[in-house]
């Protein structure tokens, strides 16, 4: 007969947020890296998300900006500083799921340079010739979905993310942690432990599968 796991053998995983906790904001450092000021909007300018997505990929074809020359701006990007070293510590602690609401096109370089970790994220719509012609989201609020899937399958959950789009899955999770987050973030969700850098974020997930554990 099948047991439930029990507490002598736990298996945590640890979900992580991409852009802001590992590697840049992609959409911000595109629009530097190719001069577009147009593409410095965000969320917080247009707060419908499918406006907002509807512009910056016409305004991609307005400058003729096709899938590869936006990979190529990202993969100039890089991870952040320290960040290969602290996804390196994370795999050798936690099952590693890295949640995240950009778009397999987009991440694929930045994935080869993180070794290429679980990522579950969104996909775009390429034609044969390179145009982004569409995005598709997996579903409404995946990142909160999967932490809901993953208590299914009986694993706890810790998860970081640094923002408006983390607190969902940060509120699913056993624990959530905010990293870097912008200081209204901070305020509005004083419910979550804050890491500053990699150093405190390491001791809040170690903090966290302790306080999961108990
Ligand atoms: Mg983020």
């Amino acid at each position: 007969m099948l047991s439930e796991p029990t507490l002598s053998d736990p298996v945590e995983i640890a979900c992580l947020d991409l852009e802001g906790v590992l590697v840049p904001e992609i959409w911000i450092n595109v629009a530097q890296k190719t001069g577009i000021d147009a593409l410095l909007a965000t969320t917080r300018d247009i707060p419908d998300y499918d406006v907002l997505m509807t512009q910056r990929l016409r305004i991609l074809d307005e400058h003729g900006l096709k899938i590869g020359d936006v990979q190529e701006v990202i993969d100039s990007l890089g991870p952040l500083d320290g960040a290969l070293d602290f996804l390196e510590w994370l795999k050798s602690e936690f099952q590693v799921v890295i949640l995240s609401d950009t778009f397999y096109e987009f991440a694929k370089p930045l994935m080869r340079q993180l070794g290429y970790p679980t990522l579950f994220c969104h996909r775009l719509g390429i034609t044969a010739d390179g145009r982004i012609e569409a995005y598709h989201l997996r579903m409404p609020d995946q990142k909160r979905e999967a932490v809901k899937r993953f208590h299914e399958l009986k694993f706890k959950v810790i998860a970081a993310g640094d923002s408006y789009n983390d607190t969902s899955m940060l509120g699913e999770a056993d624990r959530g942690i905010l990293f870097c987050p912008p200081q209204n973030v901070i305020a509005e969700f004083p419910q979550f432990p804050v890491a500053m850098d990699y150093a405190q974020l390491k001791a809040e997930f170690l903090e966290g599968r302790a306080a999961v554990r108990r």
